[in-house]
């Protein structure tokens, strides 16, 4: 479904326009919003990719158990102990990914994208209480360390799982951007940080290997359990800017006003009032066009869908309000605010 221009509905057309418009659950809901929600034709859904990371994470956190308890280093288990995180934390990205697809409704009529800010933000918190679960086990082997055994399949089963994070959290990173899913970015920088983490005990097992200084061991866990702190934090506080509806970030806020410029030197206008809003993996966009006050209502709209269609070219599942006034009357610029 799609929002004809008024100049393509013939006079009778209309009002059977409208009528469905009020079936669907009032004609003051924006249509677009109700069509375009579950508009999902993507052959691989993001949800598919969240499955992806949950396994991915299962698995990685098997070869890690199992490398923690033969080497009994509390490091390998600390690299471990991020993984329980993933696997968590890919869980509920899955379910926040297939809520943000239902389409808006009556209840929610922006939609639910933004439900990613809470799986994001809880993964974020969650990290963080992981990295104190490290600095627990990682205190008593400052004070008194113990000799890691088995250290070379101990090292096998930690690469192994490296490797998939590796290879996974690429696959992901490419969805995230296809999808504009802070979701699933947030999944691919988890397996990233644990691709860190696993580099770095890595190469502390091996030095306590060469060196026989045992006491690497808990030192690494607490520089993984400070990492692990870091990126939860960073992740708190994405979903926090996200959850106060902040703007277009600098590269996109650059392209609508690039497209409303070249708009108001083709026709001759005037914008003002624009407001950008990212909410999860749609955006929205209000602006005021100011045209000559003699301008019929059909000449009005026709520039209002295409400067809506201009803007809602620059992105995927992007939703456009304008909002027509006559530029010689002085009350169209009182009307800036957000008060109005
Ligand atoms: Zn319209
Ligand atoms: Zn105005």
């Amino acid at each position: 479904m799609s929002s004809p221009t008024s100049s393509a509905v013939p006079a009778e057309v209309a009002p059977a326009a409208r009528e469905r418009d009020r079936a669907r659950g009032g004609q003051y809901r924006d249509h677009r919003v109700v069509s375009n929600g579950a508009a999902h034709d993507e052959k691989i859904g993001p949800v598919a990719y969240g499955w992806l990371s949950v396994a991915t994470a299962l698995t990685t956190l098997a070869l890690k158990a199992v490398a923690a308890w033969i080497t009994g280093s509390v490091s390998l288990m600390s690299d471990a102990f991020e993984s329980i995180v993933n696997v968590v934390a890919a869980v509920l990205a899955v379910v926040a990914l297939r809520v943000a697809q239902r389409p808006a409704d009556d209840k929610f009529p922006h939609g639910y994208e933004k439900v990613e800010y809470f799986s994001s933000g809880f993964e974020g918190a969650l990290i963080v209480v992981a990295a104190g679960g490290i600095v627990f086990e990682a205190i008593p082997r400052l004070v008194a360390p113990e000799p890691i055994q088995s250290i070379d399949t101990g090292l096998v089963f930690t690469a192994a799982a490296t490797a998939l994070n590796v290879a996974v959290a690429q696959v992901l990173f490419r969805a995230a951007r296809k999808h504009r899913s802070i979701a699933l970015e947030a999944d691919a920088h988890h397996l990233m940080s644990d691709v860190w983490t696993s580099v770095g005990v890595f190469a502390a097992i091996l030095a306590v290997r060469l060196t026989g200084w045992h006491l690497l061991d808990p030192f690494a866990a607490l520089l993984v359990a400070a990492n692990i702190v870091r990126i939860g934090v960073s992740l708190v506080g994405r979903s926090m800017r996200g959850l106060l509806d902040a703007g277009f970030d600098g590269e996109e806020a650059e392209k609508v006003r690039a497209s409303l410029d070249a708009l108001a030197a083709k026709h001759a206008i005037e914008f003002h009032a624009l407001r950008t809003r990212q909410a999860g993996s749609r955006r929205f966009i209000a602006v005021h066009v100011l045209v000559p006050g003699t301008w019929t209502v059909q000449h009005g709209h026709d520039l209002c869908e295409e400067v809506e269609h201009e803007l809602r070219d620059l992105a995927p599942r992007t939703t456009v309000f304008t909002h027509l006034e006559p530029i010689e009357d002085p009350r169209s610029f009182d009307d800036q605010h957000l008060d109005r």
